[in-house]
Order: structure tokens, then C-alpha cells, then sequence
């Protein structure tokens, strides 16, 4: 079934059974490889919501949360500039964090997030990304947990908006 938002129409493209499959594989994954450390999930607002609750739900080692806002976002096109980091406040020093992103597209408030983190001095920072658009990546960007490699066209749903629209529809569409 299509979904309209404003002037753009939706078609479905990843589904809430697959998203939930996928995250008990990388929460297990994270719970392995971070066991005993105690690690902070660091949530990026908004996209990241949904993906972040969900997942943790996998996660099965005592564990810290917390969120920063971060948008570069307006409208379906990158303005190439990221806004305000806000809420960063949580001591990081000598920990293991994990960022929480919904989508790395360009790379570009990935970057920016990480030079913010790395002057915390955390012990290390891995990232977790629901998706990611290979084509569209500008600035480089290690991602350690990918959940979808998707093509580069516009997504919407289980966190990700199209100007402020969409974001609790359970499951991902594309512009169709
Ligand atoms: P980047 O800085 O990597 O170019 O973009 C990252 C942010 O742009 C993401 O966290 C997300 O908020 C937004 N974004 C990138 N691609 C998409 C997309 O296909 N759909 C939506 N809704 N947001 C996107
Ligand atoms: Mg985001
Ligand atoms: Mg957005």
C-alpha cells in the first residue's frame, strides 16, 4: 500500500518483520562484542527513536542511553550543512560509546558528530547505523553495524521523516 505525505507518495520497500529480524542479529552482535564494558548507546534525534528503543530491546549487557540532536536535514535534499549538536552532556571519558544513527547518507553529520565525540576522550566510538546509502557517501565514515545497504533514493518511516511526516509509520518506504 502507497503512503502520501504532503506532495510526495510512498511505496513500502523494507518491512517490519525484516527490520525486527535484522536488529535481534545486531543486538546480539553488539551484546557480544561489548560485553563486560558497560557501553553508552548514544541515540542521534530524531530519526534515531525508534531504531534505538527497538534495538535495545537486544541488547543484553547492562547498558547506558542517551540522545543528542543533530539535523541537517530540510525537505528531501541535503542543505550539505549540519545544524546544532545539542544535549551532549553525558561524560564520556574513558568509555565505549556507540553512536545510533537512522540513515548515513553523505557522511556528513556522521563526521561532525565524531569530531564532537572524540574531544570527550571516550575510550572508543563504533557506530550503528539502520541503513546506509554506499552511493551517496561523501565523506568517509566507518560503520561497524549496518542493518540495510539501500540504493541511493529517499526513505521515509520507522523514524525517518519527509519534512516532519512519517516517522511512526512501523516500517521504511521510498519515494516512489
Ligand atoms: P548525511 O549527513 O549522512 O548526509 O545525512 C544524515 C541525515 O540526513 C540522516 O541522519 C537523516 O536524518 C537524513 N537523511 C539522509 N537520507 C535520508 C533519507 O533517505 N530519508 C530521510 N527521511 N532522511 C534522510
Ligand atoms: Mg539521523
Ligand atoms: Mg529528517
Amino acid at each position: 500500500m502507497t503512503v502520501k505525505l504532503k506532495d510526495k507518495e510512498f511505496v513500502p520497500f523494507i518491512s517490519a518483520e525484516s527490520i525486527d529480524q535484522r536488529l535481534k542479529v545486531l543486538g546480539t552482535q553488539i551484546s557480544k562484542d561489548f560485553k563486560n564494558d558497560n557501553p553508552i548507546l548514544l541515540g542521534v534525534l530524531n530519526g534515531s527513536f525508534m531504531f534505538l528503543s527497538d534495538l535495545a530491546k537486544y541488547i543484553e549487557i547492562p547498558s547506558e542511553f542517551t540522545f543528542v540532536k543533530l539535523s541537517s536535514y530540510s525537505g528531501e535534499n541535503s542543505t550539505g550543512q549540519v545544524k546544532s549538536l545539542i544535549g551532549l552532556d553525558t561524560d564520556l571519558k574513558g568509555r565505549r560509546v556507540i553512536i545510533v544513527e537512522d540513515i548515513v547518507d553523505s557522511g556528513l553529520s556522521m563526521n561532525h558528530l565524531l569530531e564532537n565525540l572524540q574531544v570527550k576522550d571516550p575510550l572508543d566510538i563504533s557506530i550503528v547505523s539502520l541503513l546506509f546509502k554506499p552511493e551517496a557517501l561523501k565523506f568517509p565514515v566507518k560503520i561497524d553495524y549496518i542493518g540495510f545497504e539501500i540504493p541511493n533514493k529517499f526513505v521515509v518511516g520507522y523514524g525517518l521523516d519527509y519534512d516532519g511526516l512519517g516517522r511512526n509509520l512501523p516500517s521504511i518506504y521510498q519515494l516512489k
